[in-house]
């Protein structure tokens, strides 16, 4: 793993005083991004600019999200200690150990089989207890379900139904909505078959796409 030098922290700090002027409050949300070393989930040749609020190339045709989008769900997704979460769209890893490091125990899964091994290797350096799955987001876990939180990562065109049934009533799934752009998405599960929906304004996130993939 690349080492977390004085610069990088430096950079980290800006980048916090940043989102705070963002509209960013939450302070558990800001001590987790300023506890985790980003630059580590990007390739070296960004080393110098992994703390700008931009997304950048993760490998796979796939993105990490900008910091202002993880602090913006992270916030949404209403993690309290011990919350069982499942994330879709594991990624970098970046997000899932954001949740690790608010508390949350987190399950996540993604659908390209080398971003999954390579982040299952880099989150287990990181000492978390992320649980990495590869499959398909849009089947969620049954096994695992029901769960707390769902924090979806890749633009959905379509509800997912079957994440809403492995959400625990009053549990909360934040995801993006919507084709080619999205509309950041709160869900409340009231009863079995009711749900509150707000939205949170337009995203641009990769698409999610059924069905994993070599
Ligand atoms: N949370 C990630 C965001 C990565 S971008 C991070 O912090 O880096 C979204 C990810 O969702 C991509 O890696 C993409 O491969 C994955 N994805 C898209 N459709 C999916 C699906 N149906 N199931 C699981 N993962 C999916």
């Amino acid at each position: 793993m690349q080492q977390d030098t004085f610069k990088h922290k430096g950079m980290r700090q800006r980048l916090i005083t940043e989102l705070r002027e963002k509209g960013i409050s939450d302070e558990a949300v800001l001590g987790a991004i300023g506890s985790i070393p980003r630059h580590c989930f990007l390739d070296s040749v960004f080393d110098t600019r992994a703390y700008q609020d931009v997304a950048f190339p993760i490998g796979e045709g796939q993105t990490i999200s900008r910091p202002l989008t993880v602090a913006r769900q992270s916030m949404l997704v209403e993690i309290f200690p011990g919350a069982k979460v499942l994330e879709v769209g594991t990624g970098s890893g970046y997000q899932s150990l954001v949740l690790d490091r608010l508390g949350a125990e987190v399950y996540s899964i993604e659908r390209q089989r080398n971003l999954y091994m390579k982040t299952k290797l880099l989150l287990a350096d990181f000492n978390s207890a992320v649980h990495c799955f590869y499959g398909d987001g849009y089947q969620g876990l049954p096994q695992y379900a029901p769960f707390d939180r769902i924090l979806v990562t890749c633009g959905a065109a379509a509800f997912p139904t079957e994440l809403f049934a492995q959400l625990k009533v009053g549990g909360i799934m934040v995801i993006p909505l919507g084709s080619p752009t999205q509309v950041m998405t709160k869900v409340v599960r009231k009863t079995d078959t009711e749900m509150e929906v707000t939205e949170h304004g337009d995203f641009s996130f990769v698409p999610m796409l059924s069905r994993k993939s070599n």
